[in-house]
């Protein structure tokens, strides 16, 4: 087993990082640097917030969205996507499913609607489903995670109040320029900032993140972001590699290629557990989109969270962020089973029938859900 030079262990135990002690760990290139990072952030991860990791069950509720992020393959202006919306029946039985599985946790997630249909939609699901997702196993119900996007602080307060208690909103870069060439104008990166805030306010463990590889983005602007989450107090981190989409609007020169994509995202994971320390951060789906053992590689490299499918297969297709997205036609029952397989591999266990909230949000004591 290789050991890091001198400089690097040093570098590898500080407790504060600077931004330029953030840009050296991510411009680490030699393949012995970069698995001395993978080992200090893994042995972290298990110090901070143990040797589980996590399932949040994914339903994916709708793929209409009324915005139009560029990068976005189901973005409004894209008239190639066929649309759907689940039933409320079709989500809170997915979710039912989730609780009987023992995966203790999951995300209704969506492109963005502020209408009250939706509103209510959301707000009746969660409600069905902490109440009809207790057992003896589950005494509170389901965790539910919101993943959908900015709405009101009004309309987070009654998500809040229907049993949801972590939402994902994510930043997708804290470089104000960045953020403006990668969405229309009327989307502020003042607003997503606000936000956040407000889901603090209401009552939810509050994640973010940031996709990783855009054209223009630098390792300065990659820096930046961790320290904006650590600013910002964040508890959960969602970030996986930017990955284009059918149908986006992006230009197509300058992203990376594949292998050096995968690797700049799993050093983001690693740095973002040395800075964070007991957050919660998933390895995403997209990383799996690069390389078929991408989320086992982001578990070893500090991530604690997965977050297998439980969308319907029949729509499944139709909710393609990006290209290239893995397990469209996986049954949610062989998906349990292969993903169980693929964490013993990396010398963790799944933390089944447990909430898995990050050691950070109980460390402040703000989210109770008594
Ligand atoms: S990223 Fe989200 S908000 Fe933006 S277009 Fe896609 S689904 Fe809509």
């Amino acid at each position: 087993m290789s050991q890091p030079s001198p400089a690097l262990a040093a570098l590898l135990a500080q407790r504060e990082f600077s931004d330029a002690d953030i840009v050296a760990l991510l411009g680490l290139s030699a393949a012995a640097d970069i698995e001395c990072l993978r080992r200090a952030a893994f042995a972290l991860t298990t110090r901070e917030v143990g040797d589980r990791v996590h399932y949040r069950g994914l339903v994916e509720i709708s793929n209409v969205c009324v915005l139009d992020c560029h990068y976005c393959g189901i973005r409004k202006g894209n008239r190639a996507v066929e649309r759907y919306t689940l039933s409320r029946e079709q989500v809170i039985d997915a979710a039912l499913w989730a609780a009987r599985a023992g995966y203790g946790s999951c995300v209704l997630q969506a492109g963005e609607r502020r209408d009250e249909g939706f509103i209510s939609l959301i707000e009746d699901c969660v409600h069905e489903i902490r109440q009809r997702s207790q057992s003896a196993s589950l005494p509170q119900g389901l965790g539910i995670t919101l993943s959908l996007g900015e709405q009101s602080a009004e309309t987070f307060r009654r998500w809040r109040a229907a049993g949801a208690h972590r939402y994902l909103l994510r930043i997708e870069t804290s470089n104000p320029e960045l953020f403006a060439r990668i969405h229309p104008p009327t989307q502020r990166i003042e607003t997503r900032w606000q936000a956040l805030a407000d889901l603090r306010d209401a009552g939810f463990q509050v994640g973010t993140g940031v996709m990783i590889g855009l054209p223009g983005q630098t390792l300065v602007d990659l820096a930046a972001d961790i320290l904006a989450f650590a600013d910002r107090d964040i508890d959960m981190i969602g970030m996986g590699p930017y990955l284009p989409a059918p149908g986006n609007a992006m230009p197509a020169a300058g992203a990376l290629a594949s292998d050096e994509l995968l690797q700049l995202a799993l050093k983001m994971i690693a740095v973002t557990r040395l800075v964070l320390r007991d957050v919660n951060i998933a390895a995403t789906t997209a990383l799996q989109a690069l390389v078929a053992d991408g989320r086992e590689r982001g578990v070893t490299f500090g991530a604690n969270v997965v977050m297998p499918s439980l969308t319907p297969r029949e729509v499944r297709k139709n909710y393609q962020l990006y290209e290239g997205k893995p397990c469209l036609d996986e049954a949610r029952d062989d998906c349990r089973s292969c993903l169980a397989n693929r964490i013993s591999s990396t010398g963790r266990q799944v933390g089944w029938n447990d909430w898995g909230d990050s050691p950070h949000s109980r460390h402040f004591a703000r989210h109770s859900d008594a």
